[in-house]
């Protein structure tokens, strides 16, 4: 039943994660609070299986935050999750999931096979601003 829970709450956390650095909020402190707030309620879930109920309610409830709250002011929006660079190959501009990034990739343009390069801005020093 704790390993249901945890594979739940993997499950709505990383989504929510996502949006909420897309709408520029500080995410990543949010992530540590709501990963800390559930491991403590998985750990008293092996004497009170009750808790394991809390900690799947939590992580619920902070992907539909996620999906409420309304975007920051400069919010970088989806374009952090991709990498665009211009193929070495056919020198067209093309865009990769960031999850691809240090990979051997196909162009899609010419069909070479590229090494996505790794993401150089750091996202959450950038969401500070106003
Ligand atoms: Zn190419």
């Amino acid at each position: 039943m704790v390993w249901i829970a945890a594979a739940l709450i993997v499950l709505f956390i990383q989504p929510a994660y996502r949006r909420l650095k897309a709408k520029g909020y500080p995410a990543r402190i949010a992530f540590k609070i709501i990963i800390f707030i559930c491991t403590i309620c998985l750990g008293i879930g092996i004497v009170e299986p009750a808790a394991v109920y809390l900690a799947v309610f939590f992580s619920l409830s902070f992907l539909l935050m996620s999906v409420i709250v309304r975007p920051r002011e400069g919010a970088p929006g989806d374009a952090i999750f991709q990498i665009t660079f211009a193929c070495p190959a056919c020198r067209e501009s093309i865009t990769f999931d960031f999850d691809r990034e240090g990979f051997a990739e196909l162009c899609p343009k010419c069909g070479e096979i590229v090494r996505v390069p790794k993401k150089t801005s750091d996202v959450d020093s950038a969401s500070g601003r106003q």
